[in-house]
């Protein structure tokens, strides 16, 4: 095969690919608004819900339910946690958001820290569960 198709195959072949898509598009659950074709290996293939529709169902994250998680994780472990725990599935506890979330609610780390009752947090201030093969630890103390 030499991979080259003449020019009016692949013009065919895109508006094959376009009517596809439009007969798989979909209605929102929500509001009715039309929903498009996920694409291969969607599931489902074809969105349940339009775009604006899907993120405010995924908005779940107020200021009140981070600030509980932050003190649901300080009540575990005796500390707030540190940013990096709670960037990664791995590290961050099932009841908490994702370190981005508390940026996106907050503004920053550091302020979601604060609103949840404790102080600032400097680098370094807290350390998180240990790992094997930690260096020591140490705290910046820039004041
Ligand atoms: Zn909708």
């Amino acid at each position: 095969m030499s991979g080259k198709r003449s020019p009016a195959a692949y013009q065919n072949s895109l508006e094959l690919s376009r009517l596809a898509k439009r007969r798989r598009r979909g209605r929102c659950v929500d509001c009715g608004a039309t929903t498009r074709y996920g694409g291969k290996g969607a599931k489902p293939a074809v969105s349940e819900r339009c775009h604006s529709c899907a993120s405010a169902l995924q908005a779940k994250w107020s200021q009140e339910s981070i600030i509980g998680a932050i003190q649901r994780f300080a009540a575990e472990n005796g500390r707030p946690p540190v940013a990096a725990e709670w960037a990664y599935k791995k590290t961050k506890p099932d009841y908490a958001p994702y370190l981005n979330t508390v940026r996106d609610v907050f503004g920053s780390w550091a302020a979601g820290i604060v609103a949840a009752g404790f102080p600032q947090p400097r680098i370094g201030a807290y350390q998180r569960n240990p790992r094997p093969n930690d260096r020591p630890h140490v705290v910046f103390d820039d004041s």
